[in-house]
């Protein structure tokens, strides 16, 4: 703590300049390690790419002692400790593969007079599992050699994040251990709500830390959204091509929950299913004469690696993967992410899209939308054995996600960055270089947007719902047109729906936007929709509109509300 004198900064910007090679610090990461410097927990928020890991590692050179990282993967670990032997930091991991020998001599390393092991990177199950590891830490830490704790991907230890780890939770047991002296932990994350950042905070005990949040806007990223049919993603392609010949791209595809583990078949089913999906778009792209190569959940860990690596080092164009891919991995020239299946929360859209442009030039971000994505997550959702409170929390995220893409007057990268807690001012989106869809239509013609109450529409619907046994909201969206294929109207006139008060009364909205008013009142959390599955079917899904006890305080005139719909003209 001597170091923390008026030396302090010129140590600070030298070892920056001598150890990392850098010049100058990037966005509140001078502030982090200065905090973590003087032994204060440290809570860190910032996007991936921002400079996380300096918030540690810069510390953990300038003070004595070990500094210990918690990182939840293997492939996160190894590339950092590639990447600190590069520069000459002494650092060693503990991981489960490791051969008994060498992880004998990381203890005797640690147990040695003067420990050269700087950054000792360990998996959360390694602290759980290793009661050896512990008695070291006591060891270090009595001898004032224990730095500090670093929990990297600190949103794990929440159930509200989208990668909740049971192991992370048992990280709290480190501050009760290692308190007299207390241990500083700094805690890292890209990916926080400010419900999980509290969350997060509790469940490692530090209430008290100070808390450093770095701006999630991303202004090199440009988001986009059409509408997903069978030639867009080709077309998209095609684009790609020309715009960034013989650059990189992810296409992210259906992933299952991990949650998702009942029987063994349906285990086996949906893998294939999943499988499926990939390798159809490595198909397409081939085709479109791009190499792709597949990552998902069906591969085994040595191909996995594999792909990693030929992915870094360009051997392939693009990746067709599930969100099991890119976590940590830190390839700077990624240009383009496109989305052929819906991201299961906003955070997990946003850090999926986040691996576009991290070397700060000009990438796409691309959503391929179909409402009907949706109900097949919900499907993995409602089928996977966890706790109510868990399966609500997931399909809350994905309704948020069907709300952002329904959106088409709000700036997307105010959805997004609003969504971690942060205020932006549309204009900054508007008068960039790279707009966002919404912002770039509102500037080419600020009228194209309108606004509708149909509030009147929307009540006489819910009024009826009741009295329709097994509607889909497509089927309500026709009637509300008046406009029925013929098999259906057939029954239609035989329930007696075509004589329901709100039919045809949508008789001049297009198909999309009647569309878009129906699944507005589920976004609204008015009209829900139940489930079918059909037996034997794997992928198909009935869904059923019915109102919610929110639908019917309305319906029955408790309640009052207003309904809003933007129409672009
Ligand atoms: P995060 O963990 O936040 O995703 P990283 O710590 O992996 O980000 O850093 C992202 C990239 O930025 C790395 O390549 C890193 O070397 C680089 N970087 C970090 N800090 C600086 C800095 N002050 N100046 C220049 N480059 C930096
Ligand atoms: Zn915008």
């Amino acid at each position: 703590l001597e170091l923390l004198g008026a030396d302090m900064n010129e140590e600070l910007y030298s070892t920056l300049k001598s150890k990392f090679g850098f010049n100058q610090f990037r966005h509140r990461q001078k502030q982090c390690i200065l905090s973590t410097l003087m032994g204060n927990d440290t809570f860190v928020l910032m996007p991936t790419g921002a400079g996380k890991s300096l918030c540690y590692q810069l510390p953990a050179v300038i003070l004595p002692g070990v500094t210990v990282v918690v990182s939840p993967l293997r492939s996160l670990i190894e590339d950092q400790k590639m990447k600190m032997k590069e520069l000459g930091i002494g650092c060693e991991a503990l991981t489960a593969d490791l051969s008994a020998g060498a992880q004998e001599d990381i203890y005797s390393d640690l147990t040695s007079e003067n420990p050269t092991i700087k950054l000792l990177y360990v998996t959360p199950e390694k602290i759980s599992a290793s009661g050896r590891l512990i008695s070291v830490f006591y060891t270090l830490h009595r001898r004032g050699l224990l730095a500090r704790f670093v929990i990297d991907e600190a949103h794990c230890v929440s159930q509200w994040g989208h990668d909740f780890r049971p192991d992370y939770t048992k990280l709290s047991t480190l501050r009760e251990k290692f308190h007299n002296p207390p241990v500083p932990i700094i805690a890292l994350t890209a990916t926080a709500t400010p419900k999980i950042v509290t969350d997060a905070r509790d469940n490692l005990k530090m209430q008290n830390s100070k808390l450093f949040i770095s701006s999630f806007v991303r202004d090199n990223l440009k988001y986009d959204l059409i509408p997903k049919a069978a030639k867009s993603l080709i077309n998209v392609v095609e684009k790609m091509k020309q715009l960034y010949p013989g650059k990189s791209g992810i296409v992210y595809c259906l992933s299952r929950y991990k949650i998702l583990q009942k029987k063994r078949q349906k285990i086996y089913l949906t893998l294939a299913f999943f499988r499926k999906e990939c390798e159809t778009v490595q198909m397409m792209l081939t085709k479109a004469g791009l190499s792709a190569e597949v990552y998902h959940a069906g591969l085994n860990d040595g191909l996995r690696v594999s792909v990693q690596k030929g992915w870094l080092a360009n051997k392939f164009d693009v990746i067709c993967a599930t969100i099991a891919f890119g976590m940590g991995i830190d390839k700077p020239d990624v240009r383009f992410v496109i989305h052929y299946s819906l991201p299961k929360s906003i955070e997990g859209y946003y850090q999926e899209t986040g691996r576009a442009g991290r070397d700060g030039m000009p990438s796409y971000c691309l959503m391929l939308y179909s409402y009907h994505d949706s109900i097949r997550l919900r499907r993995m959702i409602e089928e996977g054995n966890t706790t109510t409170g868990v399966r609500s929390m997931h399909l809350n995220n994905v309704l948020q996600v069907v709300a952002y893409c329904e959106n088409v007057s709000v700036c997307r990268r105010k959805m997004l960055v609003e969504h971690f807690g942060e205020v932006y001012d549309e204009q900054s989106c508007r008068n960039s270089k790279t707009p966002c869809d919404v912002c770039e239509r509102q500037r080419k013609n600020p009228e194209a947007i309108r606004l509708f109450d149909v509030s009147n529409d929307a009540l006489s619907i819910m009024q009826c719902l009741p009295r329709m046994q097994k509607a889909t909201l497509k089927y309500i969206s026709e009637l509300y047109r008046g406009n029925l294929i013929k098999k259906t109207s057939e029954q239609a006139v035989r329930m007696g729906h075509t004589k329901l008060p709100f039919y045809s009364k949508g008789a001049g909205m297009t198909e999309q936007d009647a569309l878009r008013f129906v699944r507005k009142l589920v976004i609204e959390g008015l009209v829900h929709e139940r489930l079918y599955s059909i037996p034997n079917q794997t992928a198909a899904v009935l869904a059923y509109a019915e109102l919610t006890e929110a639908g019917k305080e309305i319906a029955s005139g408790k309640k009052q509300a207003k309904v809003y719909l933007h129409i672009v003209t």
